[in-house]
């Protein structure tokens, strides 16, 4: 097999006339017949890193892939291209089972999609150790890392039974989203080199980034949707009742729209799920459950009527827009309450208590995703560790906005000297209530009204200075760490600020000018 082979299929086959980034890179490892792991984002291409070699080499490729729904789609266009794939799933009668396994033993075909259950049925695994693999490929690799936000457990436990067949060339595995924990993960377990680890980035130019905060959120959907009415969106939102009634109130307004939530029977989920595919609907109403293996390239918006729980999973939900390169927005409608919900569902899992801190973690670094000043994406990218080539998207709600950035230094030397004051001790709430001078219980109770802080900032409403607080969160002067509840602590930044080293700069917010405006009239 060669890169030249590669690309005859790719344009004889596929109809392709070049690889996108990262394709050539991943076939070249395949090629010398390294494990190899691909990394591309959303719509970049994932698939064809192994329906080629699938296609060109010898035996047959074993695709693993935990999204049954999009099994069918791919063999089905797999097989209006000529090339002979095939699923095996528990959708399958039993004659159609009997009839793919034969010609699956008899090494008929080119790939077989699979998911990870399969390898726990003894005569699925008597058939394949008999087999002439040709590789096997990890679709979605990101579900068998623990540090994931996907694990799947069935995923992972696989890999033993896998390393035990016998005459398996080498693997490829493929995801969208992985930070640098999940990269290691998946590489120690599947025996993937650094050299053999193609990474092409996750940034997509085409998603357009904005946070809505301060408005209320109907507003916003009434005033966005009349104007992107022929266009396809989805509306994610935390629970189903939520879905339910934001889906209501749209069919209300005159707009066609579907819902989709986990407690729907799946005939209903797959009906609704198919108007909105087909373009019957524009508009899909969903909590999280939507979305994995949904291959449509034309959504315009997504919006998320509420905070997700991590930026792994919002960036993932977030990227079902502009699959076709076309450009699209990702919108986050956020409102401080938003946390709590979250923070209860973590509280109400399962995870073990470490899990859970981890769980804090990523839901505080989400949520300073609402409060930065800086360029969302690059917010994005950092997060994932990844270096930014781009210091402004120039697109996203940040970048865009006009508004003056100004001095907040002495501002936030105040909060920082409270902070300490109150021995790193309290959240941002009572540390608010410090600062305004409240008369509080609590502030009472733990004799916070003694401190010389107490009182500093009484101009400001209690809610003004939250805000700024979470601000100086999200921008790294303050870190709350991975508690339940959280805990501000100055950072090495907040040093530098209190010893005068280091000026504090934030965007100036229409309702932030008329307050100031109003106490400089005083
Ligand atoms: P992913 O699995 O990475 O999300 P897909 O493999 O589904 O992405 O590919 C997304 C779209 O891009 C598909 O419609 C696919 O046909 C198309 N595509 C893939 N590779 C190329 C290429 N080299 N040139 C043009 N289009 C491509």
């Amino acid at each position: 097999m060669s890169l030249i082979q590669s690309q005859q299929i790719l344009q004889d086959y596929f109809g392709f006339a070049d690889f996108r980034t990262g394709q050539r890179e991943l076939l070249m490892r395949v090629f010398e017949g390294k494990n190899a792991l691909g990394i591309m984002p959303t719509g970049g291409g994932k698939s064809l890193c192994y329906q080629i070699p699938g296609i060109l080499l010898d035996g047959t490729a074993i695709v693993i892939s935990p999204l049954i729904s999009l099994m069918k789609d791919q063999v089905d266009s797999l097989h209006t291209l000529g090339v002979k794939a095939t699923y095996i799933n528990s959708s399958l009668t039993s004659d159609e089972y009997g009839e793919r396994m034969q010609l699956l033993r008899q090494g008929y075909y080119d790939l077989i999609y699979v998911a990870p259950e399969r390898f726990d049925n003894p005569f699925f695994m008597d058939v394949i150790d008999r087999l002439q693999i040709s590789f096997i490929a990890f679709d979605e690799a990101h579900c068998i890392s623990q540090w994931g936000h996907d694990f799947r457990p069935s995923y992972r436990s696989i890999i033993d039974t896998i390393d035990q067949l016998e005459g398996i060339p080498f693997r490829i595995a493929l995801t969208a989203t992985a930070t640098e924990e999940v990269i290691q993960d998946i590489q120690s377990l599947l025996q993937i080199d650094d050299d053999s680890v193609v990474n092409t980035g996750f940034y997509r130019e085409n998603l357009h980034f904005h946070v809505v905060k301060g408005q209320g959120k109907q507003d916003f959907l009434d005033s966005y949707l009349p104007n992107h009415k022929q266009e396809s969106g989805i509306i994610y939102a935390p629970t189903r009742k939520l879905v339910e009634s934001i889906h209501a109130q749209l069919i209300k307004r005159g707009f066609r729209a579907a819902y989709y939530h986990a407690g729907l029977a799946e005939d209903v989920r797959r009906k609704q799920q198919n108007r909105f595919i087909n373009d019957q609907v524009e508009i899909m109403v969903a909590t999280n459950a939507f979305g994995m293996g949904i291959d449509k390239s034309n959504v315009r918006y997504v919006i998320h009527y509420s905070l997700p729980m991590n930026i792994e999973a919002y960036y993932q939900e977030a990227g079902r827009a502009g699959r076709d390169g076309e450009v699209s927005d990702c919108i986050l409608l956020f409102s401080g309450q938003d946390s709590h919900l979250q923070t209860f569902f973590i509280d109400q899992s399962e995870l073990d208590d470490e899990k859970k801190a981890l769980e804090y973690k990523k839901l505080r670094a989400m949520i300073n995703y609402c409060h930065t000043d800086n360029c969302l994406p690059c917010y994005i990218l950092d997060y994932f560790g990844e270096k930014n080539p781009y210091n402004d998207c120039g697109h996203c709600t940040n970048c865009t906005d006009q508004s003056e950035k100004v001095d907040r230094t002495r501002d936030a030397q105040m909060v920082l000297s409270c902070v300490m004051r109150m021995d790193q001790r309290f959240g941002a709430t009572l540390t608010a209530k410090v600062l305004k001078g409240s008369a509080d219980k609590k502030v009472k109770q733990f004799g916070l009204d003694q401190l010389s802080t107490y009182g500093l900032m009484k101009q400001r409403t209690e809610k003004q200075i939250t805000e700024f607080i979470h601000f100086l969160v999200a921008e790294d002067y303050l870190s709350t760490g991975d508690h339940r509840f959280p805990i501000l602590k100055l950072t090495q930044k907040a040093a530098n600020v209190l010893k005068g080293h280091e000026q504090v700069w934030m965007r100036q917010t229409e309702v932030q000018q008329t307050v100031e405006a109003d106490f400089d009239q005083k």
